[in-house]
């Protein structure tokens, strides 16, 4: 028996890093998993490698019209959503304050904060008519502690994920639902390719791998429906040294 069985789950940027490694986690435990992304070609390799439990959505988390299409696509489905796990994200590489276009800026808002804002609000009315569900904010440590190798882009959007979070608990929870920022430390994805100096492969191994981030997903996703844990900060043990990285 799984730990998840019965359950769905909606999990973006489930087509690499983290989000691909939570929705093979979360199926491994019986759960049916959509997984939303950008890029139809891993997102369906990926649901297809995960079993007939699983689906590919493609759909861009910062498009409202998208989502909401998404999720009604789930709930025409499979009639429920017991875990969201909004974990869509990306940084530019242009990120210090000097350097970052307006652009940019925008962009980092859109997908790491009004994406995460416009999925959770497609999938409340559904968590709210179960009377229970449990969304999962994949935040970044630079949103608990600003760092400078991540650019203020990217901490401020991070920040508002965690602020985001709070509301969610304040509003939700006398509907059954819960809410958690998770503020990983480095972890080695493919997101680490669009650093301004991309780490070596030695740094890299010694980073939180995405199976990490997984495992601490599923341990959120399946404490019991009483339980409600805020932020969570997740980091190696060992801290690298990443000062000439900057
Ligand atoms: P990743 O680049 O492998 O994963 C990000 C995924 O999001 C990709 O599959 C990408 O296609 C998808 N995505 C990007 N923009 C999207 C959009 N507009 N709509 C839908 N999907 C979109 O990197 P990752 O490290 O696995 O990132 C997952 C999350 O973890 C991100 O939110 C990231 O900010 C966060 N995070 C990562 C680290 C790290 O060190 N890797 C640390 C802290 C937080």
């Amino acid at each position: 028996m799984g730990r998840m069985d019965g359950q769905v789950a909606v999990v973006t940027g489930a087509g690499s890093g983290i989000g691909l490694a939570t929705a093979t986690a979360f199926a491994r435990e019986g759960c049916r998993v959509a997984l939303v992304g950008r890029r139809p070609e891993p997102l369906q390799a990926a649901a297809y490698a995960l079993g007939e439990h699983c689906v590919a959505l493609p759909a861009d988390v910062s498009d409202a019209e998208a989502v909401a299409r998404v999720v009604d696509e789930v709930v025409v489905r499979w009639g429920r959503v017991d875990v969201l796990v909004n974990n869509a994200g990306l940084n530019v590489v242009q990120r210090s304050t000097e350097a970052v276009s307006a652009q940019d800026w925008a962009t980092v808002l859109d997908v790491n904060l009004t994406g995460t804002f416009l999925v959770t609000r497609a999938v409340l009315p559904t968590m709210r008519a179960q009377g229970c569900g449990t969304v999962l904010n994949v935040s970044s440590y630079a949103g608990w502690r600003a760092m400078a190798l991540t650019g203020p882009a990217y901490s401020a959007a991070k920040a508002g994920v965690n602020s985001f979070t709070e509301s969610l608990n304040l509003t939700e929870r006398r509907h059954g639902i819960r809410a958690c920022a998770v503020c990983p430390g480095e972890v080695a994805t493919p997101i680490m390719d669009r650093r301004p100096v991309p780490p070596s492969a030695e740094a890299r191994a010694a980073m939180l791998q995405p199976e990490d981030l997984a495992q601490t997903l599923l341990f959120l996703a399946t404490l019991p429906q009483r339980v409600s844990i805020e932020l969570l900060t997740i980091t190696p043990t060992v801290q690298r040294d990443w000062s000439k990285e900057l």
